[in-house]
């Protein structure tokens, strides 16, 4: 087998292994790691189909995570899909509407974000290990919401690294920020910001570009790296459900083997629609890689007119986790498209930041064509909840309605009814008013867990664990700083 090397998207700094870059998070320059070539799966799509999921996630992973020997790779991923998760499948698919929804949200804190950091804090203390590194590793994170939490239940109390998360103070669900603010963990830091997502994500950033800071770290004992999904160490693990949605599919008779299907994806960063991309690279039968967008619509755009242009206002939606303007993962996809082009992928982000837009050419358009893009206004990400519940009784999160939406016009504007799974990102419970309030009328002075109680009445549902155990927890974060005072909380936290 032949070993994958991570370099920057932009060209900058040298190629390394996987643990490395799965330790560094970022590269050097800012830019994003990817692999030198995409390697095809070494067995057949029927072999693959009589596995488990950690069996199959092993396959997976071992041919991206080249330098982990399979004694490592089977630790982290035989610790991270364990009884954490609520059933053991680890991701369910149910039928419903005409669609599969890929249920990722059965881990510890119900969204999408725990099939990557469940592992992650396992393959970064391996990599730290295989590496000689001595520094106390400090995750640096930007959150729209979910990543926060599964990035903190994670890496909390793992011995040899702090987790410093900074989230929208009024930018995510109440659940979502009762979730953060009540972690437990010496080595856990919650802060709200006086800004956006994407300030957040900036901020991060720059605090892990600078090179002052970085050698003034070094000096006491840190180093930082990154939970988001920049980190190759998120994206490749979520290459593995797309795999295993596809096979059980196959194994319970309900493709054929090879048949060609399609996903819907509700997407921010870019990150769990590129891990689908890579595994159609692999060898997966994918046909249409189908982007949902809320009102955020920026990659609907982009893929309508080959612009991408962040200069408009940002909303904010239902569906928390997608209002982003800037999807980091989105600069993977430029670099593969330009031809695996460091100087092209370099110059369009240089637009971006100096600019807000890029566009992109002809030719890299057309490498386009396994994209589709759609979006849902917040009408219609109501209205797929509420048609859904109504001609099956199954219930859906706003995030997952966005997809739901979009599919369904997808595929009566194209009749293109090859069978298709929707990524289904977080659990209903997690986005309780939006989803209750498409059901019916919500009092406006209930809170969100007297609302959980009656979702659960409602829809015949059990509460997930993760909302009744933060329900009397106390609140143990409460620090609020401006956007610009990223850098000095960070120095707080770590008493430099
Ligand atoms: C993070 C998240 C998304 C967006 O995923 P990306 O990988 O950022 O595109 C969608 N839905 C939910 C619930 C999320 O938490």
């Amino acid at each position: 087998m032949k070993d994958v090397f991570y370099s920057s998207t932009r060209g900058g700094g040298e190629q390394v292994k996987a643990s490395k870059a799965v330790l560094m998070g970022l590269a050097p320059d800012g830019g994003l790691f990817v692999p030198d070539h995409i390697p095809a799966f070494d067995k057949s799509l029927e072999e693959l189909s009589a596995m488990n999921y950690q069996d199959l996630a092993y396959e997976v992973m071992k041919l991206l995570l080249t330098d982990y020997t399979e004694e490592e790779l089977r630790f982290c991923i035989n610790s991270a899909y364990d009884k954490k998760f609520d059933c053991e499948e680890i991701v369910p698919l149910t039928e419903a509407g005409g669609a599969w929804f890929m249920e990722l949200y059965h881990g510890k804190t119900i969204a999408f974000k725990d099939m990557a950091l469940s592992i992650l804090p396992y393959l970064m203390t391996t990599a730290a290990k295989k590496n000689d590194m001595k520094n106390e590793i400090v995750i640096l994170t930007a959150t729209s919401g979910d990543t926060g939490k599964a990035a903190l239940a994670g890496f909390a109390d793992v011995k040899g690294t702090r987790i410093i998360v900074f989230y929208p103070k009024h930018g995510v669900s109440p659940i979502q920020e009762k979730q953060m603010v009540t972690q437990k963990g010496d080595n856990t830091c919650v802060i709200g910001i006086e800004g956006n997502f994407d300030d957040a994500q900036t901020g991060v950033k720059k605090l892990f570009t600078d090179k002052e800071l970085a050698s003034e770290m070094d000096s006491k004992g840190f180093v930082f790296s990154s939970a988001n999904s920049i980190n190759i160490g998120r994206l490749i693990p979520q290459i593995v459900y797309y795999v295993y949605a596809y096979t059980r599919l196959m194994a319970g008779g309900r493709i054929a083997k090879g048949e060609t299907i399609n996903v819907t994806v509700p997407t921010g960063n870019f990150g769990n629609i590129l891990a689908a991309y890579y595994a159609k690279q692999m060898g997966l039968p994918i046909g249409k890689l189908i982007c949902a967008s809320n009102s955020n619509k920026v990659l609907f755009d982009f893929f309508a007119s080959g612009s991408y242009d962040r200069n408009r206002d940002f909303i904010l939606t239902s569906s928390p986790s997608m209002d982003i303007l800037i999807s980091s993962n989105l600069e993977r996809l430029i670099y593969h498209i330009a031809g695996d082009d460091a100087a092209a992928d370099a110059a369009y982000m240089k637009d971006l930041s100096e600019k807000g837009r890029y566009e992109i050419t002809a030719a890299m358009r057309e490498k386009l064509s396994d994209f589709a893009g759609g979006y849902a206004s917040e009408e219609e990400t109501s209205a797929a909840i509420r048609k859904l519940y109504e001609d099956t009784g199954y219930v859906i999160d706003t995030h997952t309605a966005v997809a739901a939406h979009v599919y369904n016009e997808y595929k009566k504007n194209t009749g293109d009814d090859a069978v298709c799974v929707i990524a289904s990102t977080a659990s209903p419970f997690k986005f309780t008013r939006a989803v209750l309030g498409a059901l019916e009328n919500v009092d406006d002075n209930a809170d969100d867990f007297a609302l959980a109680d009656r979702l659960a009445q409602k829809a015949g549902l059990e509460i997930p664990e993760a909302v009744t155990s933060i329900r009397q927890a106390a609140v143990l974060h409460d620090k609020v700083v401006d956007k610009t005072e990223m850098e000095a909380a960070v120095r707080a936290f770590l008493n430099i």
